[in-house]
């Protein structure tokens, strides 16, 4: 069996989106790029994914589970399913409450549109630390500060431009890395699978300095330490900035921004970079708050292995004939053939199977730890928005309450 992550290293996103604004290709792209890191199938070309899925390739769906989990520089992700529309605001809703931090797509050309503002103002109220993705950079029209400018305006964020488009449209190459000072290059024999660092072209050197500089200002307005050293005129080495966008964009003052093409494959290495940096761990959030049944008090429960059951059922799925039931494990640890209660319900329920999903795969995992979320056979009576717990130790998590969006018509 596979070693368990450490749960510093889990991280448990989404990726939130307008309709039709890439989140399919952006996470074919991100399937792509973490299958290829762990051999999971043979790559012979820019299809990889779906080489793995031709059923899937057929119906023009990539992704049908509720969470897909994948693996990049050593950390464990999963990818928490999202709906992108807004009648689907309850499920949304449901998926941003056991999701740790997302990842915003908005198409550079249409920007930011109703919809993206309402799904970011939810999890805005879940205080969930976001990243955003400008993607289609490489359509006509594209037009990067732009988006930029709609985030600040409409999404009252506080945008830190961490990668920089090389041309746009028909001319659109690749990204600039405004931390490193480089080009990402695209390397047309991998077709994307390895990009070469090169030194910025002479005549943009300028851009991407001006943006370091505009980097390390944003950095300043909202963190102390970076604003000391900026006006002390320091060399902040690059390990330093990445902390402080992890600090900011933890801590809801920043948001990171890249940007790219997912159907050209350009720019989307470095959001999964910034995934595993500045999106928090499990541990970086704060415990998760629930009541005592019996008592009514507030408990918290830490986000440890060692700690009692606390889980909440979040999504229930048929899958070939049974009952799949997603479940994100706060603290302690859900043991397969493990029997524990199902406290608002009052019954209690046994777990069959434990099944970790990945995108060609499901791995059958003995246990999932603080921080995890798994697919869990054999629950019989648990429905959505359910805590399941340790007898011993019963708590009744947060149920998911209704938010009405605040639809701004367009
Ligand atoms: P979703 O509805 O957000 O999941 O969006 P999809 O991933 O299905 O993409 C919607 C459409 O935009 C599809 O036709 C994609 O091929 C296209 N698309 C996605 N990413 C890009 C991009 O980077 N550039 C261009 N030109 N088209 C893209």
């Amino acid at each position: 069996m596979a070693q368990r992550t450490h749960i510093q290293k889990i991280r448990n996103i989404g990726i939130i989106a307008h309709i039709d604004a890439g989140k399919t290709t952006l996470t074919e792209r991100v399937l792509f790029y973490t299958g290829k890191t762990h051999k999971i199938g043979e790559v012979h070309d820019g299809q990889a994914v779906m080489d793995w899925m031709p059923e899937e390739q057929e119906r023009g769906i990539t992704i049908t589970s509720a969470v897909t989990t994948c693996y990049w520089r050593e950390h464990e992700i999963h990818i928490i399913d999202t709906p992108g529309h807004v009648d689907f605001t309850m499920e949304v809703e449901r998926s941003l409450r056991v999701l740790d931090g997302a990842v915003g797509v908005f198409c550079a050309v249409g920007g930011v549109e109703p919809q993206s503002e309402t799904v970011w103002h939810q999890a805005d109220k879940y205080r969930v630390p976001k990243m955003a993705f400008v993607n289609k950079m490489d359509r006509l029209g594209a037009d990067f500060w732009n988006v930029v400018d709609q985030m600040k305006e409409r999404l009252g964020a506080h945008p830190l431009v961490l990668t920089l488009p090389y041309g746009a449209e028909e001319d659109f190459q690749g990204v600039f890395d405004v931390v490193r000072g480089t080009w990402i290059a695209w390397d047309e024999a991998s077709q994307g699978m390895h990009f070469e660092e090169r030194p910025v072209p002479e005549d943009r050197r300028e851009e991407v300095a001006r943006a370091r500089e505009s980097l390390l200002e944003a950095l300043s307005e909202v963190d102390d330490a970076i604003l000391e050293r900026y006006l002390g005129e320091e060399e902040i080495p690059e390990a330093d900035i990445h902390a402080a966008v992890r600090r900011a964009c933890i801590g809801l003052k920043g948001v990171p921004v890249f940007c790219g093409s997912a159907l050209r494959n350009k720019g989307v290495q470095p959001v999964l970079d910034g995934v595993v940096r500045y999106l928090p761990s499990p541990v970086d959030i704060p415990p998760v708050k629930g009541e005592d049944p019996k008592t009514g008090a507030e408990v918290e429960r830490p986000p440890r292995d060692k700690a009692p059951l606390a889980a909440l059922a979040f999504k229930v799925q048929m899958d070939q004939g049974r009952k799949l039931t997603y479940v994100r494990v706060y603290s302690g640890m859900l043991k397969a053939g493990g029997e524990f209660l199902n406290p608002g319900k009052g019954i209690r329920e046994r777990a069959a199977r434990l099944l970790l999903m990945h995108a060609n795969k499901r791995e059958r995992v003995q246990e999932a730890g603080a921080g995890s979320i798994v697919g869990v056979m054999g629950l019989k009576e648990t429905t959505t928005g359910d805590t399941l717990c340790d007898p011993e130790h019963p708590v009744l998590l947060e149920p998911i309450d209704f938010y009405k969006p605040v639809i701004s018509v367009a």
